[in-house]
Order: structure tokens, then C-alpha cells, then sequence
């Protein structure tokens, strides 16, 4: 069983307080806080490990030089090769370009079974880049999942809807995307450091994937970012004051002054 991760290197939630905004580029200023696996990364990261049963788990991200940090420690948690696309190229790329890069590198690593991705990023939080991915491959994807099992040559999946719960069977190969429930991912062991270290991180640029310049990055985009901004709030709150129950009376005679109740 070949499996590809998807893993894509997002700033470190704990430190988001210090995130800012390029006003120009309107794009997050990511250098100034350190990078961390996205977390449902780690999920798809532990269910390729679990699956792989003798074959390969290649760990693909689109990110600037320094993920090759985190690439390493997915290697320390057990996948046999990391490929970074690492290319000026790639840069400004919407979620359409970002899946046409890892399809194209997906389509050259060859031979692969399954890809798995999370279900969103924590930063971009879009959940389309595995849907796409899949798309471009033209192979299914299954989503938000949160069990799985191969029997046989077929795929079953459990992902679990607003109203109840979706089973969905396929044949490989095929994308899944995946939420916190499906696994508890493991920690980097010693003796997969110590295998990362000698291991190394692949890079490949966009000629590498076969891609030409118009293809990747803001060039092969279809979406500009025109704005970013926070909506002004509609609703003007007031706050009570006095003793609870003297604020309940105040409350009472507000809510029956706009006719709320009666
Ligand atoms: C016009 C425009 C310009 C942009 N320019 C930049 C920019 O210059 N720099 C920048 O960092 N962002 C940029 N972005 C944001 C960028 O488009 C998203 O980071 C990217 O498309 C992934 O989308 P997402 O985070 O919503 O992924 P989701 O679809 O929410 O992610 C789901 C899963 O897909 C996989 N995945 C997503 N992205 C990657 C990746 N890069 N590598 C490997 N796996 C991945 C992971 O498994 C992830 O869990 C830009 C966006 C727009 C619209």
C-alpha cells in the first residue's frame, strides 16, 4: 500500500496572538511565528503509518524551505520520504494551484494507492484542497472522515454528518480527508529522529512536477484576494448594573418595551 500525506506546515496556534497581516498582500505575515504540522495533518500522517502494511508513506508538502522542520518530524513518526515543493513559483497560490502542485507531484511520485490529507487546514480552513487533489487525479475522495478500513481491494469509510453518520465504500485508488476523531496520532519516536536525520527531505520545483510558470502560484490562480476586513458590528450592546435581581426587573421592562414578551 502506497500512501501519499498531504501535510501542510500552518502557524503555531499558540502563538496567533502575535500573528499579523501583510496590508499590502493582505496575506498573513507567517515568518514571524514558527510553523507546526496542521494538525488533522498528524491524523492522516498516523493512519498511513497504521495502513501502510509493507508499503511506502510519502510525506508532500508546498511550503517555503524552512518545512522541511516539519517534514522531518513526520519522518521521525514513522514516513519513509519527505518531498518538499519548494519554487519562488509556487508562491500566492489559491487552494486551486496548491492541489494542482501536490496532484502533479502526486502523478510523478507514481504508484500511489491512496492520498491522505485533513479535512481543513487551521489557518486557511478552505477543506478544499483534498476535493481537489482528487478532482484533478480523477479518482473519488471521501471527507471529514473519521473511521477507516480496507477489506479486500475496497475502501469503507465512516464520517460523521450534521444529521448522523455517512458509510461510504470505493476502490483505490482514491483521497481522504480526515477529522480529529479517526486516530489519536503518535509522538516521534528516538529511533525515528534519529532515521529522519539520515533520511533527508526530496525537493522538487515546478518544472520537476511538470508544471510551466503560468500554472503555479498567484499566475495560476483564479483567485485574487481583493480585501481583507473585520464587519462592523451591527448590534450595540448595553450592560445592566445593580443587584441581580434588580437587573432581572430592568430586563424584564427592556424586553417588554420592544414588545419581546408581553
Ligand atoms: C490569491 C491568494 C493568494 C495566496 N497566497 C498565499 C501565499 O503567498 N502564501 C501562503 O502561504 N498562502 C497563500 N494563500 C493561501 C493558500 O491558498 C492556502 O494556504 C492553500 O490553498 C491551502 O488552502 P487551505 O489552507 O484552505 O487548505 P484546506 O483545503 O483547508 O486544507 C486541507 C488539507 O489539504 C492539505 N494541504 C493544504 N495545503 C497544503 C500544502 N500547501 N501542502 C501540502 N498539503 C496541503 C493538508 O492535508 C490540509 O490538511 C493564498 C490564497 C489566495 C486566495
Amino acid at each position: 500500500m502506497n500512501i501519499v500525506v498531504c501535510m501542510k506546515p500552518v502557524p503555531d496556534p499558540r502563538r496567533w496572538g502575535t500573528l499579523t497581516l501583510d496590508a499590502r498582500t493582505m496575506l498573513l505575515r507567517r515568518e514571524e511565528v514558527p510553523a507546526v504540522i496542521n494538525p488533522l495533518d498528524r491524523n492522516a500522517i498516523e493512519q498511513a503509518v497504521a495502513m501502510r502494511a509493507g508499503g511506502t508513506v510519502t510525506v508532500l508538502s508546498m511550503a517555503p524551505p524552512d518545512a522541511e522542520e516539519q517534514l522531518a518530524e513526520a519522518l521521525a513518526m514513522g514516513c519513509d520520504r519527505a518531498i518538499l515543493l519548494s519554487d519562488s513559483a509556487f508562491a500566492g497560490a489559491d487552494s486551486l494551484a496548491t492541489a494542482r502542485a501536490l496532484a502533479a507531484a502526486i502523478r510523478r511520485i507514481g504508484d500511489v494507492d491512496l492520498v491522505f490529507c485533513g479535512a481543513y487546514s487551521l489557518d486557511g480552513s478552505t477543506s478544499q484542497v483534498g476535493p481537489q487533489v482528487a478532482e484533478l487525479l480523477g479518482v473519488p475522495d471521501l471527507t471529514h472522515v473519521t473511521a477507516l478500513g480496507l477489506d479486500g481491494g475496497t475502501l469503507r469509510a465512516r464520517s460523521a454528518t450534521e444529521g448522523g453518520e455517512t458509510l461510504y465504500e470505493c476502490d483505490l485508488p482514491a483521497v481522504v480527508t480526515f477529522d480529529k476523531e479517526v486516530n489519536v496520532p503518535r509522538l516521534p519516536s528516538m529511533t525515528g529522529i534519529m532515521r529522519a536525520a539520515s533520511a533527508g527531505v526530496t525537493r522538487w520545483t515546478a518544472a520537476d512536477v511538470g508544471l510551466a510558470p503560468a500554472e503555479a502560484g498567484l499566475a495560476g490562480s483564479p483567485t485574487q484576494m481583493q480585501n481583507t476586513f473585520t464587519p462592523a458590528a451591527a448590534r450595540k450592546g448595553e450592560m445592566l448594573e445593580g443587584s441581580p435581581a434588580r437587573m432581572a426587573a430592568a430586563l424584564v421592562e427592556k424586553l417588554k418595551g420592544s414588545r419581546v414578551i408581553e
